[in-house]
């Protein structure tokens, strides 16, 4: 028995003025999700907790079935996870961007001009020889990612992510040097080495030839590095183990990537897959039919809809419904032929009014032999909220696939 979960970012919505009071999955003509309902048991989901705005990495790991009250490790690790970094128990990963500082460290542009990726990656050589003096036994790794963005790993005994972020997340003030959010060795140790690498970084990117040339070019130089975000690997149970399945998942952004990653799932590369609205959507549909022959479950992420709703785009998101449930059709038809189950819903809710996260449910439909249908004929957050799966959190999303794949064990006699 195999299963896919599909997982719409930001899919959720409110009524819409601009869509005469709809939301988008109301407005949109979605053959194939209707068709998805009409064969399935409609819900929706808390994902984090009744009202709770969830992150994209807090709300995956809720419908991966872990409590993310208990096992976030803040969002660093995922992001370098996400581009293909390996990393070891202990390990304390950053995110970081190239900006621009005056000799205050004021910060004057947070992404350096949004650097090519080019240039970035000719900075990022010239940091690998810095050196932790001021810590004993701990190395800095730096990787570049794409344009502006970078990872920084803080790796050695006796680090915390209870450190503060360097970015200021805006520009016109100071960056903040990094402190300790806890009272702990780990987390004094943890600021003080980051605080080094920052500092010998910016010596050597102020004088790099590069940022020389920009500054005669008149572009503002990347000559500091903003790391935010402190994480480490979530200590868990990975998904595979806890389940006994095998699981793989296809994601265009980094951040999907490695939460699926983090969390135990084979990762399975689609060319063209970007995490934005110009992805390669057949190519993952594509891929996630082929991974169902392997895996036990797959785990499909599509952004597109987290991204013009960012953008307060309304009638964007009801084509983007549209043409996500035009791609979806061969995977729901081979799914729904084959006699496997499919979940399909959102991490969060981002009303197109709003153009940020917020804590309202998302709808669910799950199809598949056995699954009581509900008589719901059409994929929304008013229909949905009307069927037989009710109203669940995200944690429980889990366990009512693998209890239609056999492999939730007896509790009790
Ligand atoms: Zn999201
Ligand atoms: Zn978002």
């Amino acid at each position: 028995m195999r299963a896919v979960l599909i997982v719409c970012d930001g899919l959720g919505d409110r009524p819409t003025r601009a869509l005469n009071g709809l939301t988008p999955l109301q407005a949109a003509r979605a053959e194939t999700l209707s068709r998805l309902a009409e064969h399935g048991e409609c819900g929706i989901i808390d994902v984090i907790a009744p009202g709770q705005p969830p992150g994209s990495d807090t709300a995956h790991l809720a419908l991966f079935g872990y409590d993310p009250f208990r096992v976030y490790p803040g969002r660093g690790a995922f992001e370098a996870l996400g581009v293909g970094i390996e990393l070891s128990a202990g390990d304390v990963a950053f995110r970081c961007n190239f900006a621009t500082v005056n000799d205050d460290w004021v910060i004057v542009d947070r992404r350096a001009g949004r650097i090519n990726s080019e240039e970035a990656r000719a900075l990022a050589e010239a940091l690998n020889d810095i050196r932790i003096d001021k810590v004993d036994g701990v190395q800095a790794i730096f990787y570049h990612s794409s344009e502006h963005r970078g990872a920084l790993v803080l790796r050695g005994e006796g680090l915390s992510r209870m450190v503060s972020d360097v970015d200021a997340h805006k520009a016109g003030v100071k960056a903040h040097m990094p402190r300790p959010l806890e009272d702990t060795i780990e987390a004094r140790r943890t600021a003080v080495a980051l605080q080094e690498f920052v500092e010998k970084a910016h010596k050597i990117l102020k004088d790099h030839p590069i940022n020389r040339q920009r500054v005669e070019k008149g572009l503002p130089p990347a000559n500091a590095l903003l790391p935010r975000g402190a994480g480490t690997l979530p200590r868990i149970e990975p998904i595979t183990k806890l389940w006994g399945i095998r699981a793989a998942a296809i994601a265009g952004g980094g951040l999907y990537k490695g939460v699926a990653k983090a969390v135990g799932f084979d990762l399975i590369n689609v060319p063209g897959a970007t995490g934005t609205v110009n992805t390669n959507l057949g190519g993952k549909v594509e891929a996630a039919i082929k991974a169902l022959g392997e895996y036990d479950f797959v785990f499909l992420h599509i952004k597109a809809t987290d991204s013009v709703s960012h953008d307060k785009n309304p009638h964007r998101k009801v084509e983007v419904i549209e043409w996500i449930s035009r791609e979806l059709t061969p995977l729901v038809k081979t799914v729904l032929d084959k006699g496997y189950y499919i979940a399909l819903t959102g991490d969060h809710t981002t009303p197109c009014e709003v153009g940020d996260h917020t804590g309202d449910p998302v709808p669910l439909v799950i199809a598949g032999p056995g699954v009581r249908r509900d008589g719901i004929g059409k994929f929304d957050e008013i229909s949905c909220a009307k069927g037989g799966i009710g109203r669940i959190r995200g944690i429980d999303l889990m366990r009512i696939l693998m209890n239609y794949l056999g492999k939730v064990p007896l509790f009790g006699e």
